[in-house]
């Protein structure tokens, strides 16, 4: 997600992710850390990958799942179903 793709949950306007919205002052800093966990995650299952360390790889995935499941099934196509 580019940091033009992002709109405060609270009144949709279209920003840069960052902690409190320029329009209605809504707090964003929850949001941005998850963004930010998710971030370190996915770069995290990439390097489990790229290690063939399928331990860490099942972890990640796990945890994508529960916080992102969009982004696990773009980067893991075969958990789809799980
Ligand atoms: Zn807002």
């Amino acid at each position: 997600m580019s940091s033009n793709d992002f709109r405060c949950p609270a009144c949709r306007a279209k920003q840069p992710l960052q902690p409190v919205c320029r329009r209605c002052d809504a707090d964003l800093s929850l949001l941005v850390r998850a963004t930010e966990h998710v971030a370190a995650l996915i770069a995290r299952h990439e390097q489990a990958r790229a290690q063939a360390d399928h331990h860490a790889m099942e972890t990640t995935a796990r945890q994508l799942a529960l916080l992102a499941p969009k982004r696990l099934t773009a980067i893991c196509p075969d958990k789809r179903d799980q």
